[in-house]
């Protein structure tokens, strides 16, 4: 699998099937820039974008000041509405106030179009050297439910209760298409990331849900690990895991510790997958207030989003062009930003990159 590994058709088709309207030349796709170091680097994607001449008109949405009461939060129903006639779309970073204030905006849009999966894919990145070079896994988060239900409240003074929801249909829907995305991208192994020996219930239903699935594809080699060994085996040899598939909660950590085996939060794309065939692209990092507004940004998780998100349009001449010249970029080393142990600016490095385009 290593020789799979960095080809640009790694990140490949989402299987939805052509959902998207080509009717429209340029097509239309959503783009909400989103907080902190969003706008920055969703400047990137439209320069980059430009450059390789790729033929998207950006439907460009804001996060509202007020919260509109359609959507009971400071996203707009416009917004939403731009996403589901699209169906297509790329989405920058939005900021949760922690422990209090509004119903997340990342929520928000997860709950409202019905976004089920997360798709993260995370390989080493030729020319760019950690500890490890052989990282090529895809993890598959559960993306509506489990800790993340947003049914949280006070029993009594000192005193929280915070509600863990597993569903049978959740959970077969995101183990169907965890098995459905390994057997179309040639992968081997799908492994079940859960805690059921504790949470009997919630976990143990989410396990008998992958069970059931992984009957139907014989082919596919079929695990259940827990989670605590799962991060152990991970940082220990990274190259035993392929495809991930777990509940909500631990598909959010594992994958950030994935993204720090193969160089940082600045590298790792990815898509949510979302019934009625919607493709919402996104960095699997947050808005990076200590770097906002600096210019120090790195570009690359949102526009190997953005690379998801064409070959998802079928435009895949466009996507191995661009997705070409960022792996060139980073593994040519002159221009890296501070995460990756460079100097250059999130301009310097965009630049760069439409240099070679
Ligand atoms: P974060 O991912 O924003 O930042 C973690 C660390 O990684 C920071 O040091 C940051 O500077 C660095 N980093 C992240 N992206 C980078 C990039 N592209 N280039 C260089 N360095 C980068 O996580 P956080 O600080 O825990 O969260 C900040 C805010 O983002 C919170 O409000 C959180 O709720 C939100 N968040 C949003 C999403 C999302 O929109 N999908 C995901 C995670 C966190």
């Amino acid at each position: 699998r290593s020789q799979q590994a960095n080809s640009p058709a790694r990140v490949s088709s989402l299987l939805l099937g052509r959902t998207f309207s080509t009717e429209s030349n340029p097509i239309r796709a959503t783009l909400f820039p989103g907080d902190g170091i969003g706008p920055e680097i969703a400047e990137s994607v439209k320069q980059v974008f430009r450059a390789a001449d790729v033929p998207i008109e950006w439907e460009e949405h804001y996060v509202g000041k007020e919260i509109d009461p359609r959507t009971q939060s400071f996203l707009t129903w416009e917004s939403l509405e731009s996403v589901r006639r699209n169906k297509v779309g790329l989405k920058g970073p939005m900021a949760t106030p922690i422990g209090k204030g509004h119903r997340s905006l990342n929520l928000t849009l997860r709950k409202e179009l019905n976004l089920y999966a997360n798709v993260r894919p995370c390989y080493s990145l030729p020319g760019y050297k950690t500890r490890y070079d052989d990282v090529d896994l895809v993890t598959i988060r559960e993306n509506t439910e489990g800790e993340y239900s947003g049914l949280e409240h006070q029993v009594v003074r000192g005193v929280v209760e915070s509600l863990k929801i597993i569903t049978r249909q959740a959970s077969l829907r995101v183990a169907e298409y965890a098995f459905h995305y390994a057997m179309a991208h040639g992968r081997e192994r799908v492994s079940a990331i859960h805690k059921a020996n504790i949470m009997q219930k919630t976990d143990g239903l989410f396990l008998k849900c992958c069970r059931e699935v992984a009957e139907k594809y014989p082919e596919i080699t079929y695990e259940e690990v827990v989670i605590d060994n799962c991060c152990m085996m991970l940082v220990k040899n990274p190259a035993l895991f392929d495809v991930l598939v777990m509940p909500n909660l631990y598909g959010d950590i594992i994958s950030d510790l994935c993204a720090g085996l193969i160089g940082g939060l600045g590298l790792t794309p990815s898509c949510n997958i979302g019934e009625g065939g919607i493709a919402l692209a996104e960095a699997v990092h947050g808005s990076a207030p200590d770097i906002a507004g600096k210019n120090m940004a790195n570009p690359t998780a949102l526009l190997l989003s953005s690379v998801t998100m064409l070959r998802h349009l079928e435009l895949h001449d466009k996507a191995d062009r661009i997705q070409e010249a960022i792996l060139k970029t980073i593994a040519e080393g002159k221009y890296r930003t501070g995460d990756l142990g460079g100097t250059s600016t999130t301009t310097e490095f965009t630049k760069a990159i439409c240099d070679k385009l």
